[in-house]
């Protein structure tokens, strides 16, 4: 950078442009970044999803030093099914969804998505049918509405506008105004524009995620930025989000995925448990001991 910062005006503007692009959408809620190694196959097809269904069959992965860190894996994602990934720390859940998104490749086995295998398709398609919330949500250094329209740059205006009630993300943008004057949707986003709280950024990751209406979801402790009272305000949001969805969620407090049709909980690479809340309850292994850690003994879930 140091010496970059040596050349014409020109290119260090080009430069840096382009490295804090990558910089913020790595770290940002739509993860489109990739290691170098992971290359669209000769003759890489679009991925055609018509149900969403997503397949992990016989998976075996590690990042290098955890040799076997995903071993044996096997889960089937119905169409429209909300699952819940739960687990210790390191136990691999996000680890499952960064192979879903195929940022790294396999050592074994496969993924597919209505019968097609991720690695043989292009990454592009792949990565649009997916939409990502995560707990990390850093914007790009663009407008609102750039980052908005990010996920769908076609989107109508109306369609925004309509993702931006739906994630509750109209109580605050038109109030916004940055350094330099310019308000709402044309504020600029990030260091030397506006500085959005958690919980507002997360609504704007959200609005941006239902835009982009991909038919496959991965919400990682989704809510995890919100205030209680915030939190309550966006479940709503999320309810809509997910709707006639296929959605993966990864939580730590348990109360947030305790609801869904069916959870999954992982420990050291592996499936351990599946089931629902109650299921998993009476069978007291793991994730009722994480379950009565969490609420100090009550088993019960709020309807
Ligand atoms: P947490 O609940 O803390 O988020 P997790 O269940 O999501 O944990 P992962 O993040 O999937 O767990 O991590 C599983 C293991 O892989 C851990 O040992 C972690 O240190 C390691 N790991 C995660 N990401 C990488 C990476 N990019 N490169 C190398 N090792 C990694």
């Amino acid at each position: 950078v140091i010496r970059i910062h040596n050349m014409s005006g020109w290119i260090m503007w080009t430069v840096n442009g382009i490295f804090e692009d990558i910089g913020t959408v790595q770290d940002g809620i739509e993860t489109i970044s990739k290691p170098l190694t992971v290359v669209d196959r000769d003759g890489a097809q679009p991925l055609q999803v018509t149900q969403g269904e997503v397949r992990f069959e016989n998976v075996h992965f590690h990042y290098g030093k955890d040799a076997g860190l995903i071993a044996d894996l096997d889960l089937q994602v119905k169409p429209g099914e909300k699952i819940g990934l739960v687990g210790p720390s390191g136990a691999g859940k996000s680890t499952l969804m960064n192979i879903l998104l195929r940022l790294y490749d396999l050592e074994g086995g496969r993924i597919a998505v209505d019968g097609q295998d991720i690695a043989g398709v292009t990454q592009e398609s792949l990565r649009s049918q997916i939409g990502v919330v995560t707990q990390d949500t850093s914007l790009l250094h663009r407008s609102i509405r750039d980052n908005l329209l990010y996920g769908r740059p076609g989107a109508s205006d109306e369609e925004m506008l309509e993702a931006v009630r739906k994630a509750r993300a109209d109580e605050f943008i038109p109030e916004l105004v940055d350094g330099e004057g310019r308000v709402g949707y044309e504020a600029l986003v990030g260091e030397r524009g506006v500085k959005l709280s958690g919980g507002q950024r997360q609504r704007v990751a959200i609005a941006r995620v239902l835009l982009k209406n991909a038919p496959i979801l991965i919400l990682d402790e989704a809510t995890s930025a919100l205030d209680s009272e915030a939190e309550a305000a966006i479940q709503e949001s999320l309810e809509t989000l997910m709707a006639g969805k296929t959605v993966i969620a990864i939580a730590h407090r348990l109360s947030t995925i305790a609801r869904m049709d069916r959870l999954v909980v992982m420990d050291k690479g592996r499936i351990i448990e599946t089931g629902t809340h109650e299921q998993l309850i009476a069978r007291d292994g793991l994730y009722a001991r994480l379950w009565k850690r969490q609420t100090g003994g009550f088993v019960g879930v709020e309807a």
